[in-house]
């Protein structure tokens, strides 16, 4: 414990330490309100015994700090006859307070007046116990002395210390339980983050296998050589437009085109040639038909356009354009190639079989007819 000399304000020159911190008492007020119709003599037994019977111990000092009287608080508490104590020093019994300091601490009480701090004492048998002293500097007729007022401190102590104690524990536990949520914190963001990583890594699974099963699906619906609809596909496609048809009482027709003498030209020209004209044939048909249409290899050199919405007549003109454009185009070494189309249309109510059939009917006419023609079903065809 170091001398607080802010707080003391002691003088400059001295270099001894007191180790307690001094603050400046309260300020005296002389307002000695006694009652009146006591006579003096009987008033200063009064107030002999008020101090003799104080709960705190009274000390007054000289100068030098030799104690000139004591009350009995004071000797029960320090454990001294009352006559042992006079005349004995402060230092004899307060283990913090040096005898080097007390001119020091003199100068200073008589500058402040009075003043408060807190110290220990130390009784007979050597039991050491906190105090707060309360000492006012008395001057009167040029007579200097010392009231010291000493209160024991033990259990405020007790209570001071066992409320610090139980802060610091509050406090620990504070702090263990914010580090126990930071930590579960953490925990909870770390799962978190890996929940995320596994739902992306499962959409993009996910993604991936969309992918896989559209193009599964679209090369079991495609046809290899030309990259038109198969004849898987246009049985599906069939059943769903006549469907429609049905439903919407709307028209339905259906284009087929079978290449003339197509052997001839694999046998002539050779079987690569031949793929070639089926290729070539497969564009010229892409860029003629609409969005809506349904165009598919049916299978060998056959070829089948579905018309949702189309009327007979409307599909015998695109049937007839097909012709001319497969007639003047020139199919590299194949050189010109003809077709023969079948036309035919849907009849509410009947089987996608039946229009099959009819349209198969309707080519077979073209190409009896004489090839590089279209033909539409009528009724009198299949008599
Ligand atoms: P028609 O005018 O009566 O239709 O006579 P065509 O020779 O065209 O008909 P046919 O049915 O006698 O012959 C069709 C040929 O098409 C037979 C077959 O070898 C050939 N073919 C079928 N698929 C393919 C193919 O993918 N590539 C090639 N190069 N030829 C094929
Ligand atoms: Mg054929
Ligand atoms: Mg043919």
């Amino acid at each position: 414990m170091q001398l607080n000399s802010n707080a003391m304000g002691m003088s400059k020159n001295t270099d001894t330490h007191f180790n307690v911190a001094l603050t400046k008492g309260s300020e005296f007020s002389k307002s000695f309100e006694f009652p009146k119709d006591i006579d003096d003599s009987i008033l200063i037994d009064y107030l002999k015994l008020s101090t003799e019977y104080s709960a705190d111990e009274v000390f007054w000092m000289d100068t030098d700090s030799t104690v000139i009287y004591v009350n009995q608080s004071a000797c029960l508490k320090l454990g001294y006859e009352c006559h042992e104590l006079i005349g004995m020093k402060v230092w004899e019994w307060d283990p913090l307070f040096p005898k080097e300091v007390w001119p020091a601490f003199w100068e200073e009480l008589k500058s402040l007046q009075s003043v408060d701090f807190e110290s220990l004492h130390k009784s007979k048998d050597g039991n050491i116990f906190p105090v707060r002293i309360k000492g006012h500097y008395i001057n009167i007729n040029s007579k200097e002395l010392l009231f010291a007022y000493v209160t024991d401190i033990s259990l405020a102590k007790q209570y001071e210390e066992k409320l610090e104690s139980y802060n610091q524990r509050l406090e620990d536990e504070v702090n263990r339980k914010t580090r126990q949520l930071q930590a579960e914190k953490e925990l909870v963001h770390k799962h978190a983050e890996k929940l995320e990583q596994l739902v992306k890594q499962l959409n993009e699974t996910v993604d991936k296998n969309n992918y896989l099963q559209q193009q599964l699906y679209d090369e079991a619906h495609t046809d290899a050589l030309t990259g038109l609809y198969n004849r898987r596909h246009l049985d599906k496609a069939f059943a769903k437009e006549v469907t429609n048809a049905d439903r919407y009482n709307s028209d339905l027709s259906v284009i087929m085109v079978d290449i003339d003498h197509f052997k001839l030209i694999n046998d002539t020209l050779g079987h690569q040639v031949g793929d070639e004209v089926l290729k070539q044939l497969s564009k010229i048909l892409s860029k003629r038909v609409r969005a809506s249409d349904v165009l598919g290899r049916w299978g060998g050199e056959e070829f089948v356009i579905l018309l949702p919405n189309t009327t007979t007549q409307e599909s015998e003109t695109i049937a007839e354009e097909l012709r001319k454009l497969v007639a003047y185009h020139k199919f590299g070494d194949a050189g010109e190639v003809r077709v023969s189309l079948g036309v035919a249309k849907h009849n509410n109510g009947e089987p996608s079989t039946i229009l099959i059939h009819n349209v198969d009917i309707a080519l077979y006419q073209a190409k009896r007819k004489g090839r590089n023609r279209v033909e539409t079903y009528t009724h009198d065809l299949n008599e």
